[in-house]
């Protein structure tokens, strides 16, 4: 017969992402009605080595599923990625008699998830938090669809003022290695232009089309462009514009770190709620070492070392879109 899990360990790790509160919210309350203990590890992997672990209750996670944000702090740890700080961390969970951990975090901290189970045995299962759904295997990522929303809210804005000067406006959103952001917020807000790590940038296609509109006296445009671009972000673009269109009224905004706070939508509450469920569940059916993604609104439970190697990729039909509708 399978051990019956007892004490698990639950953290939130790397870029934090508005949803995580709700994730943990409901790894809390699953785990307690299972009559499993919870331990909280305040500051990810850090916290681990710090012996930042308490116990947590029904009560700790009240009024939390609103909020952006994660109680628990999260951070990035250089001496996790060494074994002697893994050994370390595994030796503080020992100590509290934690069996099983709940990461809530980006791929690298999946990749540290599985270097702690490699080593010292420990499962791991992972909840994938990030604003950017750069993991492949899950249709929906933690934060996502909030930071999504606040870009599109931020662009809407930008617009109106645009349009009432007759200017280019250049819109960085983040995403340094994805451009799931860039691509939303772009096709939702009919940006003329969207660039995005995963496609070469063809800065001559677009000041070809920006010459064509001054010919014609429309120099309305935005353009929307993920951090991660390889042609190096909006102040690179805009200097490269301005080179190619004198006359132009060209402005930049980046709008930074706005993207990673605020309430999480509706959406990331459910998502983040039913993937902290499965979680627990799937922890206590013995399943490990995976993370819980939803595809085609099913759980999915996708190995932590594949969502490391595969990052996601944006199919031609989107690209074909931005190109068909922005004309
Ligand atoms: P995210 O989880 O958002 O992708 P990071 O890439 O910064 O964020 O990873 C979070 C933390 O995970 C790192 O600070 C480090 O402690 C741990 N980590 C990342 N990669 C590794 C690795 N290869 N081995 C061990 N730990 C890692």
């Amino acid at each position: 017969m399978q051990h019956k899990i007892k004490r698990i360990g639950v953290l939130t790790s790397g870029g934090d992402s508005p949803g995580m509160n709700a994730a943990i919210r409901a790894v809390v309350r699953t785990a307690l009605y299972h009559q499993i203990e919870v331990f909280g590890i305040r500051r990810g992997y850090q916290g681990m080595i710090d012996n930042d672990i308490f116990q947590m209750d029904s009560r700790s996670v009240a009024n939390i599923i609103q909020r952006g944000g994660t109680i628990l702090k999260t951070a990035r740890c250089k001496e996790f990625m060494e074994p002697a700080g893994r050994k370390k961390a595994y030796y503080h969970l020992k100590e509290h008699g934690i069996e099983g951990l709940v990461i809530i975090g980006g791929d690298g901290s999946f990749r540290g998830a599985c270097a702690l189970q490699a080593e010292h045995g420990i499962p791991c299962i992972g909840l994938a938090g990030t604003i950017d759904k750069d993991i492949s295997g899950t249709d929906f990522t933690i934060g996502f669809d909030t930071a999504v929303n606040t870009a599109v809210e931020a662009i809407d804005k930008i617009r109106d003022t645009m349009d009432a000067h007759d200017r280019i406006f250049i819109i960085e959103v983040m995403g340094r290695d994805a451009g799931y952001i860039a691509l939303h917020s772009g096709i939702a807000t009919g940006a003329e232009n969207i660039l995005i790590p995963e496609r070469k940038t063809d800065i001559n296609n677009i000041i070809q089309s920006l010459q064509e509109k001054e010919r014609r006296k429309k120099m309305v445009n935005l353009i929307v462009v993920a951090e991660g671009d390889d042609f190096g972000g909006a102040t690179e673009v805009q200097k490269k514009l301005e080179e190619n269109l004198p006359k132009a009224e060209i402005r930049v905004c980046i709008l930074g770190h706005i993207q990673r706070g605020g309430a999480p939508s509706c959406m990331d509450r459910v998502i983040a709620s039913r993937m902290g469920y499965h979680a627990v569940e799937s922890l206590m059916e013995g399943r490990y070492n995976v993370f819980v993604g939803i595809q085609n609104n099913k759980m999915n439970y996708i190995p932590l070392e594949a969502a490391v190697k595969n990052k996601g990729k944006i199919s031609d039909e989107w690209l074909q879109i931005v190109r068909i509708l922005a004309s």
